[in-house]
């Protein structure tokens, strides 16, 4: 029998974190496999037409589960929708899971530098997880895995927290939160500053050669654009630098 269109996904768990930020765990009615980095395309029926929106999972495949990390667009045809979910609601998800933004493990390069904004980071989460509960081999082959986040406010941080957790037991990974508007945020003892403005300070610290680097851009085009320079000018070639956008380029 074919591989259906369509499966539905119940929705499990919601925590939101701020107004218009929240993670949604749905259980697909079937299991469904993808790579660490990828996306699910999630539909929601309204007036009979079925509106469709690619989201990268935050969760690593062994869960299970569904996981995104969503901001809501308040004039968006989709996140909306999304906000209105109750626990127990259903929609649909393609069983193909997509995207080539996943951990590079085929090049000899073995420093991974993930740049995101706020949900640029579930890709990364999901990279995370795997990479604790599996990949001896990757590890002891001295994989070093460097994060930085960056938000308006640490609010916007969401994973926060696990990433802490996960860095004070990984000797692979540096976590670096930054909060851009650290004056409005007067309990943040973090990094300030635009991910764009640490990038540079966070690179020069990887102690090995820009060569040994792949580096992995995620979220807003214009975050994308800046950092991609600044990555060119650090001596990163651009087969190093992989990057998911989230919304397309602005066009002038
Ligand atoms: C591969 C991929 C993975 C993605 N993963 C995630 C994810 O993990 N989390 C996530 O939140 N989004 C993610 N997105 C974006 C997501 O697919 C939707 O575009 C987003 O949720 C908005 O959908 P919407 O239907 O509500 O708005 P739309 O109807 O698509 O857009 C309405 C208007 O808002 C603009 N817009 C869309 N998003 C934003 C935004 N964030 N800020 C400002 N303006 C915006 C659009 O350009 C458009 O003009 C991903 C996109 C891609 C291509």
């Amino acid at each position: 029998m074919a591989d259906p269109e369509f499966i539905n996904a119940t929705l499990k768990e919601r925590r939101d974190s701020a107004k218009d930020l929240g993670v949604f765990v749905f259980e697909p009615e079937q299991e469904l496999s993808w790579v660490s980095g990828q996306y699910c395309t999630l539909g929601i029926m309204e007036e009979e037409k079925r509106i469709e929106r690619p989201y990268s999972l935050a969760s690593a495949s062994f869960e299970k589960r569904l996981e995104l990390f969503v901001e809501l667009v308040l004039d968006g045809g989709l996140s909306p929708l999304l906000w209105k979910l109750k626990i127990g609601d259903t929609v649909t998800v393609r069983p193909k899971i997509r995207g080539k933004f996943t951990l590079d493990i085929e090049s000899d390069r073995k420093t991974h530098f993930m740049v995101s904004t706020v949900t640029g980071a579930a890709p990364y989460v999901s990279m995370i997880r795997h990479h604790q509960e599996h990949h001896d081999e990757l590890k002891s082959a001295g994989h070093r895995f460097f994060m930085i986040h960056g938000g308006s406010h640490s609010h916007e941080l969401t994973y926060v927290d696990e990433l802490n957790k996960i860095q004070a037991d990984a000797d692979w990974l540096t976590y670096i939160p930054t909060v851009s508007r650290p004056q409005e945020d007067p309990d943040w003892k973090g990094e300030t500053g635009r991910v764009e403005d640490v990038i540079r300070k966070y690179f020069d610290q990887l102690d090995c050669p820009a060569s040994d680097v792949t580096a992995y851009l995620c979220g807003h085009p214009g975050m994308i654009e800046t950092a991609r320079r600044i990555l060119a000018r650090a001596g990163m070639q651009k087969e190093q630098i992989l990057e998911e956008q989230y919304l397309p380029a602005a066009t002038s």
